[in-house]
């Protein structure tokens, strides 16, 4: 299966939710034996060159692969890629080839996104939160033809104004905590001692972005998405209602509602002359 999750480097759409998903999944394939589907995730995206903390996610990730790619217990049952340079080119690539598109940001924070409707209409499907546009995507397609989990901007707000304290869920969940505790002791530092105790830190002391409130539901729905993986013409099925459901993302429709609603300019069918 080829999982992807390619977009800007930012905290609110929880790269780092996906990396808390690989290592787990690696811990159960090599301390725990169990396994189901041969995954190769990949993440790629730019960080603006003065956001410190995404790139020190980008770093994580790169030596989680580093890591995961060369256990000889792992070998094809799971890859790890981060792809340099996402841009439109290699969107034009990655995207036509993927089988689960990851949109995981913290619900409330997406205004609507863009690349989740680019890997719906071209036969992904989507692993992702009630956020931006995977709302109206779940309205066209159905949410049982989605991989929708956690939170809601309802379940958001609440937990935030009740006090959201994220060190309980590390306390309280032991494959988290299992996770987590890899990030702080070094298992991903290839050397460099404590480079990622600032982000075990924000996840234990913070957590703004909800991470830990979220992960038992989505590695829950990863293990959903893996059991559908297994039986092909289902998981065919689902691609191809999202792929007949994306209509309404179409850049013809958008721009009809932008001359009607916005503009007030009406259409023609004439050809622009060059
Ligand atoms: C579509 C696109 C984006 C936006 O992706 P989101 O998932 O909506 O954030 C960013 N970069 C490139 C190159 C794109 O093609």
């Amino acid at each position: 299966m080829f999982d992807v999750q390619v977009k800007r480097m930012h905290e609110y759409k929880r790269q780092l939710l996906n990396c808390l998903h690989i290592i787990t999944r690696y811990c159960r394939i090599k301390f725990d034996k169990t396994y189901r589907v041969a995954r190769t995730i990949m993440i790629g995206g730019k960080a603006a060159p003065g956001y410190r903390v995404a790139k020190l996610i980008i770093k994580l990730i790169n030596n989680i692969a580093h890591v995961v790619n060369n256990d000889p217990d792992i070998g094809s049952k799971l890859k790890v890629v981060y792809l340099e340079n996402y841009c439109v080119s290699l969107a034009e690539k990655v995207i036509p080839a993927t089988d689960l598109s990851e949109q995981i940001s913290t619900a409330g924070t997406e205004a609507s996104g863009t690349g989740n409707m680019k890997f719906m209409a071209n036969g992904a499907l989507t692993i992702g939160t009630m956020d931006g546009a995977n709302v109206e995507m779940a309205e066209e397609v159905g949410k049982e033809n989605m991989f929708i989990f956690g939170l809601t901007v309802q379940d958001v707000k609440k937990l935030r104004s009740s006090g959201y304290k994220s060190s309980d869920y590390y306390h309280k969940g032991s494959e988290l905590r299992r996770t987590m505790d890899m990030i702080k002791d070094d298992y991903f530092s290839c050397g460099c001692q404590g480079q990622f105790m600032e982000i075990f830190d924000i996840l234990y002391h913070s957590d703004h972005y909800l991470l830990l409130a979220d992960y038992r539901d989505y590695v829950r729905t990863q293990d959903v998405a893996d059991q559908l993986y297994l039986r092909k013409i289902e998981w065919t099925k689902k691609a191809l209602l999202n792929i007949a459901a994306c209509g309404k993302f179409s850049s013809d429709r958008t721009i009809k509602e932008y001359a009607d609603d916005i503009w007030k300019a009406k259409y023609t069918l004439e050809k622009l002359k060059a």
